[in-house]
């Protein structure tokens, strides 16, 4: 005779972690559609598609052998039910009995009881009793209907509650998932040798799937946890180290050779000296540049910080090594921007530099082209769209990447696929240390932390709608004193928009230059306008000929006018806590001291605390964090926008200290065996190709 064992598994020898979940017992092909919708595709989905929730009810017990207070679970039959709805609150109450004896259950609130609670039935409920008019009675138990021949109702009752769908309940899942226990022995294998899981308190990988669907008791369900989080964190390192192992090796750099002479006739370029964490970020990559595995590196910095500076020193170096240098930013104004900052420092000197637009056409493009490829070119700046088209380098040694506060990592990836560059990224959006580890884990990083000196204080403030007036009369004497302004709204216009309130960057314009400020000149900016116009209104803005600019966010970037000392940003609430320190950074760069003033009104508690949080620090680091506990890591975050799986029970926040460890083995191992061949690695290299399929080119080396 089979045992009961044997039975529930029949069939289940062949069954693997890429078996479809269709072939289970118990999935057809309608429920494995709703499975499909849940993300479970295959076994190992499956075994991965954990429980939000765990019940730890104690083993069924006789109802005789109650006792006031102490957590019991029994199983009886239903022998009464009754809905008091008169009474307050109404509720349930079953009369439910076994062969020693009977107990009263209610639930207060238990209308919708009255559709699962049958006479007849059998259930097993779990809570605690209570005396109540000299009887023991259970109070709002948990409790399921379980059929009457049933052996193991606790295996049933306890354990994981899982995300359900309206087709699919938690109870049917699991009743999926625990057949599947009996044979984690086939279909789960061990990453790590004793050693490791002893020296870091780890528990076997098997065990940890076994308890997180079913554990024992609360500890049990921690350990489970704690190794799962750590797998899943272990091998999103170990893809971060791959990438960064295979950027390093299968592709070769133009070493940059950095002499005295080399760097003392940079250096005469700049009319400052640089700061002391500029020289240091100047020496991190001097030194990546200086080897023929491609640097890939990220320089992060506030606005102002100084950021330019460093990466036109990298851009010097490579040109004095007889190779060229793309600058790339995401917008044309940001481009433009940029190149007018080198224009300032590169006066009376050999380099040749060009700009690229979009407004460069005809024979005018073609000739520049045909420059930059016969090498006529040193620096070729635009956007990142322009450069990475059609322009063909006869020597690239370095591309610079503005990314200010867009992330774009797939990106890089795609323009550095068939030459080897040197890579310096720039971010403006200071990265908070858990950010640093995952979504740029596969890059190393630079930090300029101190600005430049000779800065004025920035004074930010919250500005409603009683104190606007008083706002323009401070405004209009800073215009008298030959100051400029920014006004920054969230749209163009707020015709299409359902909700009038929007504040419209046009209708303002209309509003300021004709009314509040008549005797200035006020000029308007958009995204929509064409590139020429937008040229053209910068360059009055920039030289003092426009006192003030209306404009959206297309100013967020890159925009450096030392004597625009006032900011307004309208419907402040309405940004995130990033840009609103993104777009802070354009004051406050010259000496004088400037002003931010946020005109909001709102009763939302996320937009208060953001907006407390910049009137209260400049520090873009601690802005950074505050942004990542305001919103989660979910959000800032997204695991498959950085082409790495998604994470689907650590946390990038809360596991930091999981990811600090994970991420130093995984680097230590790859460090080791690169490709991973080694025979004790062969599970995690079968587990990495799984979870990465080709993103990472794993492919060839599974
Ligand atoms: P970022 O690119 O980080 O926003 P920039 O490189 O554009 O910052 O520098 C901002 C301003 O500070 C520029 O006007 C630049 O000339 C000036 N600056 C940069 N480094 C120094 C320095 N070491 N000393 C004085 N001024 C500096
Ligand atoms: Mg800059």
């Amino acid at each position: 005779m089979e045992s009961a064992v044997q039975k529930r598994t029949r069939g289940m020898e062949n069954v693997t972690l890429a078996t479809p979940v269709q072939y289970l017992k118990g999935v057809g092909p309608a429920r494995a559609a709703v499975f499909d919708k849940l993300g479970v595709r295959t076994v190992g989905d499956l075994l991965e598609y954990f429980p939000r929730d765990w019940l730890f009810a104690p083993s069924p017990i006789k109802i005789s052998r109650m006792r006031p207070e102490e957590p019991a679970t029994i199983i009886g039959l239903v022998e009464s039910i009754d809905y008091q709805d008169y009474r307050r609150p109404p509720l349930f109450e079953a009369m439910v009995s076994d062969d020693t004896g009977v107990c009263r259950i209610v639930w207060f609130h238990g209308g919708y009881l009255r559709s699962q609670i049958r006479l007849g039935q059998v259930i097993v409920a779990s809570g605690k009793p209570t005396v109540f008019k000299h009887q023991l009675q259970m109070t709002n138990p948990k409790f399921m209907v379980v059929d009457e021949k049933h052996t193991e109702p606790d295996k049933h009752f306890s354990g994981g509650v899982y995300p359900a769908s309206a087709r699919l309940s938690s109870r049917q899942i699991k009743q999926i998932v625990l057949p599947l226990l009996d044979h984690l022995d086939a279909l789960i294998a061990e990453f790590y040798d004793q050693g490791f899981l002893k020296e870091t308190h780890l528990i076997g990988r098997k065990e940890a799937f076994a308890w997180i669907h079913m554990p024992p008791d609360e500890q049990k369900l921690e350990q489970a946890q704690r190794r799962l989080k750590y797998d899943e964190l272990f091998l999103m390192q170990l893809g971060l180290a791959l990438r960064r192992y295979r950027a390093q090796h299968y592709a070769s750099a133009t070493p940059c050779v950095l002499t005295d002479e080399i760097d003392s006739r940079i250096r005469k370029r700049f009319p400052f000296l640089l700061t002391d964490d500029q020289n240091a970020c100047i020496v991190e990559i001097a030194e990546d540049m200086n080897q023929t595995r491609p640097m890939n590196r990220l320089l992060q910095g506030d606005v102002g910080s100084g950021k330019t500076v460093v990466a036109l020193y990298a851009a010097l170096l490579a040109i004095a090594n007889k190779t060229q240098t793309a600058i790339m930013a995401p917008t044309e104004i940001l481009a433009s921007q940029h190149f007018l900052s080198i224009e300032r420092y590169l006066k009376n000197s050999q380099v040749r530099r060009v700009l690229v637009t979009g407004g460069l056409t005809g024979r005018k493009r073609d000739e520049l082209l045909a420059q930059v490829k016969r090498g006529e070119m040193d620096i070729v700046v635009g956007t990142v769209a322009l450069l990475q088209k059609d322009i063909e380098f006869r020597h690239l040694g370095l591309v610079v990447i503005d990314e200010q506060h867009k992330f774009g990592v797939h990106q890089r990836a795609e323009l550095r696929k068939d030459s080897a560059p040197h890579c310096l990224v720039m971010t403006a959006t200071p990265i908070p240390r858990t950010l640093a580890m995952t979504a740029f884990g596969d890059l190393d990083v630079s930090v300029i932390k101190q600005c430049p000196p000779g800065r004025g204080e920035v004074v930010t403030r919250w500005v409603d709608r009683r104190n606007r007036r008083r706002a323009y009369d401070f405004i209009r004497e800073r215009l008298k004193a030959k100051k400029q302004a920014y006004f920054v709204y969230p749209r163009i216009s707020a015709v299409e928009e359902t909700s009038k309130e929007i504040a419209a960057a046009t209708d303002a314009w209309t509003e300021l230059s004709e009314r509040v400020f008549p005797d200035f000149n006020v000029a308007l900016l958009h995204g929509r306008m064409p590139s020429a116009e937008k040229q053209r209104i910068m360059t009055g803005f920039r030289r003092g000929a426009i006192d003030v600019l209306v404009s959206t966010v297309v100013v967020e970037v890159g925009v450096d006018v030392p004597n625009a000392t006032i900011m307004v940003i309208e419907a402040a609430d309405r940004f995130g806590l990033a840009q609103l320190h993104q777009l802070r950074g354009r004051i406050g760069r010259g000496e004088s001291k400037s002003y931010c003033l946020l005109f909001a009104e709102t009763d939302s508690e996320v937009a208060r605390s953001r907006l407390d949080v910049v009137t209260r620090t400049n520090d873009g680091f601690e802005i950074a964090e505050q942004d990542l506990r305001i919103r989660g890591p979910g959000e800032l975050f997204s695991a498959r926008q950085h082409g790495l799986p998604d994470l689907k029970i650590a946390n990038i926040v809360n596991d930091f200290d999981l990811l600090v460890m994970a991420r130093r083995h995984a680097f230590k191992m790859v460090s080791d065996d690169p490709v991973l061949t080694q025979a004790e690695h062969r599970n995690i290299r079968r587990a990495l190709v799984t979870k990465f399929g080709d993103t990472l080119g794993l492919a060839d080396i599974a």
